[in-house]
């Protein structure tokens, strides 16, 4: 018995349904990118394996893909978009317009395990501004990564915010040597997964003396926004993010080591991970690629958002317009039929040819059904010869019988909850 050809493990089949959602995600962020003056970004799949390797840390390394090319290249796929752009920023700086705002939403590899939510292949939508130390950067920033989220319909996201310089004010004010600094956040990064108790036992594991702990944990009771923080938060609110969707956290640490003032994080109150996260990281594109730019922006995980929209019932909201299907009555009226789909799409409607003259109408409307279309057009001869066509609208059954073709069009154009009774 022949075995059917499978996907790779991590790797994903987008069936219709699936990708129309993903699609109409990935519509609404780009147009808030755009909205926000952010130009988009693409970079190769493939990129010399010296430009990629060594970048990321140990561990993620092991996550690179890589191979030796026909040419006997060596050779990796993109792991993520940060790394890829420092190489853009650093071989085009003279022609790109600084400070720079890019968009770039692209697929990216990693030889991780997979798992539910954690794929070999996924997407990241990335925004990032190079070039500006100004706090206006940072909250323009954050006022993008809210307006995705809120205009895909996640109105209750929360961001919670926090800077790493005052991180560092804390741990050095509690009296931590300076040579652990980096363990401790290590261990403060894991205060929302695990218990105060269990992180303050690592601690002490890590020989980070009880005292110094006990006052640790004080000051994060009681820290402020640095000022810093404060002015950003403060334009951001001006740039309309609401006071209670940005939360000052003062043990978010966002673990990469690279960040070094903004850190945000976005969740849903319903206590599941994050969507996406990011912060200002003013020395990496000059250890990456040589070219010293300071830059804040985020990662948004796409596949993840695209499934919290689902499970919310929100993925297929967007932008739904009407479809139709344009059915093939006969040989005699192919012709009008093809014509009126030219008509509709001119007018902006999303609209099918059944592309078979000889199958049955039944079979269209079956067709049309499982595709998942509103409308059904049908040009027989009565149609053909008053110069009409007959709509019906699926989900309600309800039949518009020789509609002159401009009628058609306003009742497709129209809101489902506005359509006009049946009329024959
Ligand atoms: P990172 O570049 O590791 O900071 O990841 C940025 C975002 O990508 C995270 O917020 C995740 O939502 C998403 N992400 C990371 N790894 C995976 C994976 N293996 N599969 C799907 N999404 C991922």
């Amino acid at each position: 018995m022949s075995t059917l050809p499978q996907t790779l493990k991590g790797f994903r089949d987008f069936l219709p349904q699936e990708a129309a959602d993903r699609e109409r995600a990935m519509q609404t962020m780009r147009s808030v990118f755009v909205r926000h003056g952010f130009v988009p970004l693409e970079t190769p799949t493939l990129e010399y394996k010296a430009t990629i390797m060594g970048k990321y840390g140990e561990e993620a390394d092991k996550l690179v893909y890589s191979f030796t090319d026909h040419g006997g290249r060596d050779v990796a796929l993109r792991y993520d978009q940060t790394v890829p752009t420092a190489r853009v920023i650093a071989q085009y700086r003279q022609e790109l317009p600084f400070p720079f705002r890019r968009y770039q939403i692209q697929n990216v590899f990693r030889a991780d395990k997979p798992q539910k939510g954690r794929y070999r292949e996924f997407t990241q939508a990335d925004a990032d501004i190079f070039g500006s130390t100004d706090p206006l950067a940072d909250a323009e920033i954050l006022s993008v990564f809210w307006r995705i989220y809120t205009t895909l319909g996640l109105t209750d996201i929360q961001i919670l915010v926090n800077d790493r310089q005052s991180l560092f004010q804390l741990v050095n004010d509690s009296g931590i040597e300076q040579a652990k600094h980096f363990s401790v956040l290590q261990s403060l990064d894991k205060l929302d997964k695990q218990t105060k108790e269990s992180v303050q036992r690592e601690l002490l594991l890590k020989e980070i003396p009880e005292a110094a702990i006990v006052r640790l944990f004080n000051l994060l009771e009681t820290a402020k926004p640095s000022d810093s923080l404060a002015q950003i938060l403060a334009v951001a609110e001006e740039l309309g993010v609401p006071k209670n969707a940005l939360v000052f956290s003062p043990t978010l640490v966002r673990g990469l080591d690279y960040y070094t003032g903004l850190i945000f994080e976005s969740k849903l109150p319903d206590g599941s991970g994050s969507l996406g996260g990011g912060g200002r990281y003013d020395s990496l594109i000059g250890q990456l690629s040589g070219a010293d730019v300071p830059a804040v922006g985020f990662g948004i995980g796409f596949d993840r958002t695209v499934e919290v929209l689902q499970e919310r019932g929100l993925a297929g909201q967007a932008a739904q317009s009407s479809s139709i299907l344009v059915t093939i009555f006969d040989e005699n009226t192919k012709a009008l039929s093809a014509k009126l789909a030219a008509v509709l799409r001119e007018r902006g409607i999303n609209a099918e040819l059944y592309p078979e003259s000889n199958e049955k109408i039944g079979k269209q409307l079956k067709y049309a059904n499982r595709s998942g279309k509103t409308f059904v057009a049908l040009i027989g001869s009565d149609e053909a010869q008053s110069k009409t066509v007959t709509l019906k609208h699926l989900p309600s059954g309800t039949q518009y019988t020789q509609l002159p073709v401009e009628e058609a069009i306003s009742i497709l154009c129209l809101p489902i909850k506005d359509l006009p009774p049946a009329v024959s």
